[in-house]
């Protein structure tokens, strides 16, 4: 890895295979493997990520919106793309482009099927979404008998796969409830089967739930976080490897005197004579102004330098005081040691906010 000169973000796809087929190794052969590039694979690349998981074997891929099936399709992805949160305006270009909808109530059912009826479509694959304790999109398990009369009356959808979503498998407190939200699914299942007459796929887990609820894998499971190397638990950081590092420079070195300040509004005054050293990366790039004052810190010559005052736009001021270094040394925000999510915790996100935040503004470089 070369120093950086500039503010990037370097993607390690050794590191990406490395996640793959740790996840994977927890799997019984049998079970597919979704992983889920939304959000430009979790802020990294959608379409580099998504050729290498092709690669490795992946079964499936899930994006949030059709957009980004989309992008995926026009850079020569293959392989089937469940779209988590489709809207109806986007039903026309998502058969298209070969996009497989999650259906999550009678609207979009029923305006699925009528897009599907309209292109002459037959047996187009979809998944039903179901609400087992979530909230968010899904249908309730007393839809079942409605859905499956739907469907029934229609050859141009078949049901690829039904699923549903875990509240909290990263919790171990909340176990009861998930094991609840399992129980739930499974009845759901039972139920639509009976009424359709035929097996669909089942899938519930996503990252945490591959990792603590082994019993609920299904027929498929749906990682996003974990192929980018966090494990939503200290033990389980351990064996994953974060896939990017955020990288900067020292533009310039200020030496100011007590009581000067620092930044806009001037947020900081200096106690006594200070160092700051000025990075080029601001909320423009993904690092928000709450990881100001104090909150956030980046690592500088193997010392942790807090940011001080406000954020700005396209640059934030660390304090160096301590630290023995020079304009133009490298600067780590997150990297494989200083991991995203410790940083996430400074200001009270996770690593999958702070990830998923940095923007098109940074350059991306790819190591093998
Ligand atoms: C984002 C998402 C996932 C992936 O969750 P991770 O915790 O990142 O593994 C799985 N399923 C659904 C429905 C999602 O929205």
């Amino acid at each position: 890895m070369s120093k950086a000169q500039e503010t990037v973000l370097e993607i390690n796809l050794g590191a990406l295979s490395h996640n793959f087929n740790y996840l994977k190794s927890k799997l019984n052969p049998n079970t597919k493997f979704l992983a889920v590039v939304k959000a430009f694979a979790y802020g990294s690349d959608a379409i580099r990520i998504a050729e290498h998981l092709e690669e490795l074997g992946v079964d499936y891929f899930a994006v949030a919106y059709v957009k980004e099936g989309v992008l995926l399709r026009e850079n020569g992805i293959k392989t089937p793309i469940l779209v988590l949160h489709p809207q109806p305006v986007n039903f026309k270009s998502l058969i298209d482009h070969c996009l497989e909808p999650s259906l999550y109530n009678a609207k979009v059912l029923k305006e699925f099927i009528d897009v599907a009826e309209k292109q002459n479509q037959k047996n187009y694959p979809v998944h039903i979404k179901f609400n087992t304790g979530l909230n968010r999109l899904g249908f309730w398990e007393s839809d079942v008998d409605y859905i499956s009369s739907q469907l029934n009356a229609t050859n141009s959808v078949k049901v690829k796969s039904v699923f549903s979503h875990l509240a909290a498998s990263e919790d171990i407190n909340e176990k009861s409830f998930t094991e609840n939200q399992i129980n739930t699914f499974q009845s759901i299942s039972k139920h639509i089967e009976k009424s359709l007459g035929f097996k669909p796929w089942l899938h519930i887990c996503n990252t945490s739930g591959v990792l603590n609820y082994p019993e609920a894998h299904f027929d498929m499971v749906r990682c996003g976080i974990g192929l980018y190397g966090f494990g939503n638990s200290g033990e389980e950081d351990k064996k994953l490897k974060p896939i990017s590092s955020l990288k900067s420079i020292i533009s310039q070195i200020h030496k100011i005197e007590k009581d000067e300040t620092v930044g806009y509004n001037r947020g900081y005054k200096a106690s006594g004579f200070e160092k700051t050293a000025t990075i080029p990366i601001g909320h423009a790039d993904g690092i928000s102004r709450i990881y100001g004052n104090g909150n956030g810190f980046v690592i500088i010559n193997n010392q942790k330098a807090p940011i001080v005052g406000n954020v700005c736009m396209d640059m934030l001021m660390v304090n160096v005081t301590n630290i023995e270094c020079k304009e133009g040394d490298e600067v780590i925000v997150f990297d494989s040691n200083n991991k995203a999510s410790d940083l996430a915790e400074s200001a009270h996100t996770i690593s999958y906010e702070i990830l998923t935040a940095i923007s098109n503004r940074v350059k991306r470089l790819y190591i093998k």
